[in-house]
């Protein structure tokens, strides 16, 4: 059995420990329980804990769970994304995380518009440049937010990247390293509409070096609800 009460507060300690070992204040780190696949019986379990941000990476199970569940929670899309489906998301999740096209920031930017909010996403950067994986290069990055923040109805928020799969958490600093030196770049430009004040980095193997890095978001799921089955 999972307990997901305990597995919480291992994360939240985990976190704290990150925070003070670098100097950061536990507030300005958001712990987003990543749902997908878990039933929503095992998300309540999570609100009785104080969890309020959850993460899904299919557009219509986040549509399925956030209609189901009461409505002062969170939903991140952190998953890849396609333009047929951005209705489903928009006007649901909080934050977006997973852009990595003009054509898809301009579904979602026609989409907002319609339904008239403004839709905070990230852009998602291959930072280890892994084939297997969505997201622009982070030399392709600058140019896509360029083109992306005149959009109506879009808010550039930051950066999120997927690090490797990696047996020991430390080999992946330096993708975190790389991320946060894309966005201090980035945002040292002024771009007009552009804030990147949030990294979304930082899964279940290595979310501490990620907040010792400057992650702003962390997503865990197997560190909360266990292992995912994905034959039902
Ligand atoms: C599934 C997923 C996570 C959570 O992964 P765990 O290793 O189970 O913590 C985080 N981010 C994204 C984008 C995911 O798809």
């Amino acid at each position: 059995m999972v307990n997901i009460k305990e597995n919480l507060k291992e994360v939240e300690a985990n976190i704290q420990a990150a925070c003070q070992k670098s100097g950061r204040s536990r507030r300005d780190v958001t712990l987003i329980a990543v749902s997908k696949t878990k039933p929503v019986s095992m998300i309540r379990e999570a609100i009785e804990e104080g969890i309020a941000e959850f993460g899904e990476n299919k557009p219509q199970e986040l549509r399925e769970k956030c209609d189901t569940l009461p409505e002062n929670l969170h939903w991140h899309m952190i998953g890849h994304l396609q333009r047929n489906k951005v209705k489903y998301v928009v006007g649901r999740a909080c934050l977006i995380h997973s852009v990595d096209s003009f054509a898809l920031a301009e579904e979602i930017s026609k989409e907002a518009v319609k339904k008239g909010l403004e839709m905070p996403v990230l852009i998602e950067v291959n930072v280890a440049g892994e084939e297997s994986k969505f997201g622009v290069s982070p030399e392709e990055t600058e140019d896509l937010i360029r083109r992306i923040a005149p959009l109506p109805g879009i808010k550039v928020r930051g950066l999120m990247t997927i690090a490797p799969f990696v047996e020991n958490a430390e080999d992946n600093r330096p993708v975190f390293q790389k991320l946060r030196k894309l966005a201090v770049d980035i945002k040292s430009k002024n771009i007009d509409n552009v804030i990147m004040c949030d990294l979304s980095m930082g899964m279940t193997g290595d979310y501490q070096v990620a907040v010792e890095e400057g992650a702003t978001m962390v997503r865990v799921g197997t560190g909360i609800f266990g292992e995912r089955h994905y034959t039902i």
